[in-house]
């Protein structure tokens, strides 16, 4: 009787951990999210343009992605 649960039981978490394993959606986010941190693209907050965080303005919390915006902004 417990040999039988304990077969159930191992059948239904091996079925679990295929059907959870499958789906590759952790890799496909892993590679996505592999560029580093400097890299990382931030809005500008007054044009809405993307600039590479290295080359962003940060201003009292706020990206900017020149100078002009940054007076822009304030
Ligand atoms: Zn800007």
């Amino acid at each position: 009787m417990i040999l039988k649960i304990l077969l159930i039981a191992g059948v239904i978490a091996f079925v679990y951990f295929m059907f959870i394993k499958k789906p590759s959606v952790r890799d496909e986010r892993d590679g996505t999210k592999a560029p580093p941190k400097v890299d990382d693209m931030v809005e500008c907050c007054v044009c809405g343009v993307y600039a590479p965080l290295k080359d962003s303005i940060l201003s009292s919390g706020k990206y900017y992605c020149s100078k002009e915006c940054l007076y822009k902004g304030e």
